[in-house]
């Protein structure tokens, strides 16, 4: 389908995409990767009268590790996710994920911070950045703010970032210890019908710290408090891991659609939390 008719803005800076978001209001959305937003144009399920690409602002991109801290620029595509070594050493996490993400063609365009903007709860993205705990920064003419991704996430395509602010950058800590991101998709280059972020960290043997975060089982992230607490000084043998898949499943609710009914992504969702637990406690 063909989009309704938009026009086409494509600032240089930050203070000049803010100030046409600005002056156009909700008639206006700014454009990353366009892997989300053309098709639902092209759907006419958004109607986008001023559409403003981020393409050109510099600013945006890039990945700096410095310190235990990382940065990640909002314009940043899955691709150079996946190709940074620096990234890959400080939170190995990020690559096992974004290479999980649709196919090559999506990843060379789309961008991190289209896909933790957008709020469609079938985004990988939104529930890796909570289990990393990591923190947004949002600009409007007025200033910026930063907000945990742990409490960004509303309801399906609602998040707390106001209409007038751009999402700039992304930034977490270094990650020390195991990792997983499993996911369970009906074929390569979907969305996943269950997904599981976790973090694990061990000492002598047991587990000292813990993160656990599901993708596409309710119409947000589910980051589980609850999971990660019934790992936590345990060995992580077969009695805590069944405890944690409970204690997360409790937590989600997720809506039958062409990816099976509510009963069957229940039963996958134990089967994909389970694996990302075992597999982070291998690597920790
Ligand atoms: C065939 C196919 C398969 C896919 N499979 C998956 C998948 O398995 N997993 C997955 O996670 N995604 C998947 N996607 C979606 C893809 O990852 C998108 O790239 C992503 O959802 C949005 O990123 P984008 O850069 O393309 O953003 P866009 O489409 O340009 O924007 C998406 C939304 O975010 C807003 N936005 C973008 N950047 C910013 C910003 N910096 N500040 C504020 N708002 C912003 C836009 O206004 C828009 O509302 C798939 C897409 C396709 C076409």
């Amino acid at each position: 389908m063909i989009p309704a008719a938009f026009e086409y803005h494509r600032p240089r800076d930050i203070g000049g995409a803010l100030a046409i978001l600005t002056e156009h209001g909700e008639d206006a959305r700014v454009l990353a990767g366009g892997h989300s937003l053309i098709p639902m144009m092209k759907l006419r399920m958004a109607e986008v009268p001023h559409l403003i690409d981020l393409a050109d602002i510099a600013a945006l991109r890039g990945i700096t590790v410095e310190g235990g801290r990382v940065t990640i620029g909002a314009m940043t595509t899955q691709h150079e996710l996946i190709a940074s070594a620096a990234l890959h050493d400080a939170v190995p996490l990020l690559r096992e994920a974004a290479l999980q993400i649709a196919d090559p063609q999506v990843r060379y365009m789309g961008t991190i911070g289209g896909n933790v903007a957008n709020g469609d709860p079938g985004n990988d993205m939104p529930g890796v950045m909570q289990c990393l705990d990591a923190t947004y920064t949002l600009e409007c003419p007025e200033g910026t703010r930063e907000v945990r991704a742990r409490g960004f996430y509303e309801a399906a395509y609602m998040t707390g970032r106001d209409d007038a602010e751009i999402l700039t950058r992304i930034s977490l800590k270094a990650t020390r210890g195991g990792y997983a991101y499993e996911k369970q998709k009906r074929k390569i280059g979907d969305y996943a019908t269950a997904a599981c972020a976790v973090l694990i960290e061990a000492e002598n043997g047991r587990v000292s710290s813990a993160a656990v975060s599901m993708t596409n089982l309710s119409d947000v992230p589910v980051f589980s408090d609850a999971a990660a607490n019934a790992l936590l000084g345990t060995a992580c043998d077969r009695d805590a891991v069944k405890a944690a898949v409970a204690a997360a499943l409790a937590e989600i609710d997720p809506t039958e659609d062409n990816r099976g009914p509510v009963k069957f992504k229940m039963h996958v969702a134990g089967i994909i939390i389970a694996r990302a637990i075992e597999r982070a406690w291998s690597r920790a």
